[in-house]
């Protein structure tokens, strides 16, 4: 079995970039497939291209999880190839209602930051998030259900020549699954293992979307569950391939537990709401990934404690115990 070829492709963010990876034999898979832009479109064309292929030639997508980056062009495959686009039970309601789900996930969003949020404060962020999520949602394709197939977790996809094991593993999301191949333990991770810390994402529970999951214990669990599995190749969502998980992520561990301990020391120095410790834990660094991890921080001092909420003044403040 030859190993995939990754395809670095573009994010919504600037200098980002997601992998789809190709097999070839045999015949023509991707794992994941990028947002729908024009510019995705085309990188994915020439890949196959390049290897004496066509789009046309593309017999399954494989999905592993619900976000933009990973699963926005899949709609668009369906359409405009015979490929088949496969995704867990998790991810289904993103093919179909792709408006409504947005919406909810937006919704979870928001009631996040409107809570953390001084009632006297215009908060940038929730002025802003109605045109991001507009922006994302345009790059964004519902798959129509005729080319649309779901697998489930445990049960095993042929392709690329080996047997892929589907695993569920929350945290970055609770949508998302990895791929893992026992023969020659590769394992595609999606972002549950990646090169730099996967964020425990902002999102509703999958059973209760009015109700946000607390990702990050999801992702602590997920972690602990990788560390078992015997892994000699990571095919990351993001980033390059690399081979030692384990050692990766005893770093992204401690490094956890670090970070968690500076949002304790800056809240008995007395700073007390989300955006004040925001900026002492990451200045110059607002976006949607830095403000998962800080609530995955405040989560778990939360859940060990260590703090406790006061919102006495119309929103959270957090308190040394
Ligand atoms: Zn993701």
């Amino acid at each position: 079995m030859k190993q995939p070829i990754r395809i670095e492709l573009p994010m919504l963010q600037p200098k980002m970039s997601v992998n789809a990876y190709l097999f070839l034999e045999p015949e023509p898979v991707l794992i994941d497939c990028g947002m729908n832009t024009a510019e995705t479109f085309e990188l994915l064309k020439a890949e196959l291209q390049k290897h004496g292929k066509s789009l046309a030639d593309l017999a399954h997508v494989y999905i592993t999880h619900a976000h933009i980056d990973h699963m926005g062009m899949a709609g668009r495959l369906a359409q405009e190839t015979e490929a088949i686009i496969w995704v867990n039970p998790y991810t289904l309601p993103w093919t179909k209602d792709l408006a409504v789900q947005w919406q909810k996930r937006a919704n979870i969003i928001e009631s996040v930051l409107i809570k953390e949020t001084p009632p006297d404060w215009e908060n940038p962020m929730l002025s802003n998030m109605q045109s991001f999520f507009q922006q994302a949602l345009a790059c964004w394709s519902a798959v129509p259900s005729d080319k649309l197939k779901v697998y489930e977790v445990g049960e095993v996809l042929p392709f690329g020549g080996g047997e892929w094991e589907v695993l569920y593993v929350p945290g970055h999301s609770n949508t998302q699954t990895c791929f893992y191949e026992r023969a020659r333990k590769w394992l595609f991770s999606a972002d549950m293992l990646l090169p730099l810390t996967p964020t425990p994402a902002i999102e509703m529970k999958v059973d209760a979307p009015d109700e946000r999951e607390i990702s990050i214990v999801r992702l602590l669990e997920s972690f602990e569950r990788m560390k078992r599995l015997e892994i000699e190749m990571v095919f990351p969502g993001h980033g390059e391939p690399f081979d030692n998980h384990r050692q990766l992520i005893d770093v992204q561990l401690s490094r956890i537990q670090l970070r968690k301990a500076e949002c304790l020391t800056v809240i008995q120095k007395g700073k007390s709401s989300f955006f004040d410790i925001f900026q002492q834990i990451y200045p110059r660094a607002f976006n949607i990934f830095t403000l998962s991890m800080l609530k995955g921080y405040l989560d778990l001092l939360e859940i060990e404690e260590s703090i406790q909420i006061d919102n006495t003044k119309g929103y959270r403040r957090y308190l040394a115990n």
